[in-house]
């Protein structure tokens, strides 16, 4: 089992309401808990955020830790008569998640409301109609108005961030269900490294962000470490699991440990780092697996900043990502949460000096 202030960070991360261009619930929070650790808490003007531990040593390299605060979700498309709000999709979404289930949508004032997708019940189907996925641009959500100007009248427009509602949950001493562990994982990682150095004197900066906009083309990413200029950096994310059916050939294994993802759509790691990082995991006996991947994360724009910045992923695979019931294991948290003190402890001039001349 996690410790209670690993859960309580979890909690109150996953059950905020931060969709790609609107994540400001998500920035609040970890602003305020930044602030508690000391530092210069630095901001690009996009929305991402960062708080600066620096070394004493004059001559520190710098580590950024990253991960994205936005979450996927809609915006509100248009307002029909009857007072029912069509949606156009925030990021990567699979219809078939969605009929039935219960929205927030956010008011200007900050305000949420309760609402629910519509659906067509079976009986009013056809069998044909039944057979095939409905497409998001049809889909309805009622928040309870009888008219445009009902809905209007309490601040929600077109634009209106809209999310699935989803509590988190301790399934058992294993599992935790919530929406969003993609990606309050990070953010929740960055805590954890400003936790578990709170009084420690690193040979390195550390900085820990978070960026905005990952899930609509890593767009917080490129702003921030622009702003940061690391030496090098380590993304969080979580990526798909593909366990449940049993295939345990499958990449991405619950329960099997923090995932080497040696390749994916739009990166490669920096093999010194990704080695270090392997060889870390073996030292200290943590499981680890390999992970290809057909997506991307922030480490995708990062690499490529300035002249390269030599970037490693430490990412967890959750079971149902982008609905809001995803599944994580807490043995495969702790684990990374292991393997990145453990990282971080080793870098130094010296090291990371050997990383970035490693794909040299
Ligand atoms: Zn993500």
């Amino acid at each position: 089992m996690l410790s209670e202030s690993s859960l309580k960070r979890l909690k109150d991360l996953t059950e905020k309401m931060a969709i790609s261009g609107d994540e400001v619930e998500v920035r609040r929070y970890l602003e305020e808990s930044y602030k508690t650790y000391g530092g210069e808490l630095i901001a690009d003007n996009l929305g991402s955020i960062a708080l600066v531990k620096k070394s004493k040593n004059p001559n520190a390299k710098t580590v950024l830790l990253l991960g994205h605060m936005d979450e996927v979700g809609f915006v509100v498309k248009s307002i029909n008569d009857k007072g029912n709000l069509a949606l156009a999709s925030i990021g990567g979404w699979w219809s078939q998640t969605l009929l039935g289930q219960r929205v927030l949508v956010k008011a200007k004032d900050g305000k949420k409301y309760k609402g629910t997708i519509g659906s067509i019940p079976p009986h009013l189907l056809t069998e044909a109609d039944r057979a095939k996925p409905m497409e998001i641009k049809n889909m309805l959500v009622d928040i309870g108005c009888v008219s445009k100007d009902e809905v209007l009248a309490l601040g929600i427009n077109t634009g209106s961030a809209v999310i699935l509602d989803g509590s988190f949950e301790v399934l058992s001493e294993k599992r935790l269900l919530a929406k969003a562990f993609d990606n309050r994982y990070g953010c929740a990682m960055g805590l954890e490294a400003l936790e578990a150095f709170k009084d420690v004197d690193l040979d390195v900066n550390l900085v820990v962000g978070a960026s905005v906009q990952e899930e609509v083309g890593l767009r917080g990413a490129l702003t921030l470490s622009y702003a940061v200029k690391p030496d090098v950096a380590i993304i969080f994310d979580c990526s798909p699991a593909n366990d449940a059916s049993g295939d345990t050939e499958a990449f991405g294994q619950l329960g099997k440990g923090p995932l080497v993802r040696f390749i994916d759509a739009n990166y490669l790691p920096n093999r010194g780092f990704l080695d270090l990082y392997v060889d870390t995991m073996e030292k200290h006996k943590l499981p680890y697996q390999y992970y290809q991947s057909l997506g991307g994360t922030d480490a995708g724009a990062v690499h490529k900043q300035f002249s390269g910045i030599p970037t490693l992923t430490m990412c967890i695979c959750a079971r149902n990502i982008h609905t809001n019931s995803s599944i994580i294991d807490q043995d495969d948290y702790q684990n990374a949460q292991i393997a990145m003190v453990k990282v971080i402890e080793q870098l130094n001039e010296k090291t990371i000096d050997q990383i970035v001349k490693a794909n040299r």
